[in-house]
């Protein structure tokens, strides 16, 4: 008899991570939450920890003949910060694991810890540990960033309410435009090596894709408004991806309004400039570290004059589904798609 031999792209990551979870068993009832949120949530009496972890594979997450070391430096911190922002909490200690090949010299590794070094002064955090080992295939960085908020004020994914207000930070979709441009001038520069490529036209996307920012200051602003989210996460896989999550977790259906998400202008010129429906990549596009969250109406007045924080739409029953309700004033189902590496 044939071994079964199930392919991992059947499942798609979501699936793989939910049936391997399915095989775990919590033992310690210090663990409030394990697999399934941005980051796990450790009781420590009068507040909890929440830890979180990232790997970053060259030629998966990143390619360095245009991502620059220090700025891979920087991103590897951020993206994991931002997991830490979307459980409500402050990141306080991270470790650094890298792996290397010998491609890369003492000097490329200072140049990445030049960005880890700068990540850590801008976030407020101290590196206390990690691994170093060599590598066949380039390089790998993963992080662990560990935070801490007062007990009660984490966040989850599952605490949506119908008619919450559904929120979004800042702009989307630019960090998946910034990457066709950054693809586009690869090849470009490739062809012909003299030829040096002029990015100013697409700063800000490009800035986007190779310098993400964590939404701490939304962290701190929320608190000082005294907000507490009903749920929240980052926007790592895409606006639709993120809502399914909520969805799924908090057991709604979700309403949002196509003329309500925001997108940059350069962000919208560059995707026509390439043949992309620029509402696609806002949906669809990965990599915007942003943060997607939920806010009882109660809370609307504290927000409502924010120059950052967007209200996209709102929470409603499960069986009504997930739509949004297009300019035209039709209502599409959402698909999840996301942004998947299998
Ligand atoms: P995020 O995009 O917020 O980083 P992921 O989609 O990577 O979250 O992960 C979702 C959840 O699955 C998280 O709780 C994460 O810790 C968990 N997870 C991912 N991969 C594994 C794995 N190989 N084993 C156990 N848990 C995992
Ligand atoms: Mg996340």
């Amino acid at each position: 008899m044939s071994e079964k031999r199930t392919e991992i792209g059947e499942l798609g990551e979501f699936g793989l991570i939910d049936k391997l979870n399915q095989s775990i068993r919590i033992r310690h009832s210090d663990t409030l939450r394990g697999i399934g949120d941005d980051a796990a949530v450790l009781d420590m009496g009068e507040k909890v920890k929440v830890v979180t972890t990232d790997l970053l594979l060259e030629g998966v997450h990143f390619n360095l003949s245009y991502m620059p070391l220090h700025h891979l430096g920087f991103k590897a911190v951020a993206v994991n910060v931002s997991d830490i922002a979307a459980m409500n909490a402050i990141p306080k200690q991270i470790t650094v694991s890298i792996a290397l090949s010998n491609r890369f010299s003492v000097e490329a590794v200072e140049a990445i810890y030049l960005g880890i070094n700068a990540a850590a002064d801008h976030y407020n955090l101290d590196v206390i540990g990690g691994d170093t080992t060599s590598s066949r295939s380039g390089l790998v960085i993963s992080i662990t960033a560990i935070g801490e908020v007062e007990k009660g004020r984490e966040v989850y994914r599952s605490g949506a309410k119908i008619n919450d207000i559904i929120c979004a930070t800042g702009d989307l979709g630019g960090a998946l435009v910034g990457l066709q441009v950054l693809e586009r001038e690869k090849e470009v520069f490739m062809a012909d090596p003299n030829m040096k490529p002029d990015l100013e036209k697409y700063a800000y996307v490009t800035g986007r894709q190779l310098r993400p920012d964590a939404r701490m200051d939304i962290i701190h602003e929320l608190r000082d408004l005294g907000v507490v989210p009903t749920s929240m996460l980052d926007i790592s896989d895409g606006l639709s991806s993120e809502l399914f999550h909520i969805c799924k977790q908090s057991k709604v259906g979700v309403l949002i309004y196509e003329d309500k998400l925001p997108i940059d202008k350069q962000t919208f010129d560059t995707a026509v400039e390439f043949g992309m429906d620029p509402i696609t990549c806002v949906l669809n596009g990965g990599e915007d570290y942003e943060l997607l969250f939920t806010i009882g109406q109660e809370d609307f007045p504290k927000l409502e004059k924010h120059p950052d924080v967007h209200f996209i739409g709102h929470v409603t029953e499960e069986k009504e589904g997930r739509f949004m309700v297009t300019k035209g004033e039709v209502a599409v189902e959402l698909k999840a798609q996301g942004w998947k590496h299998f």
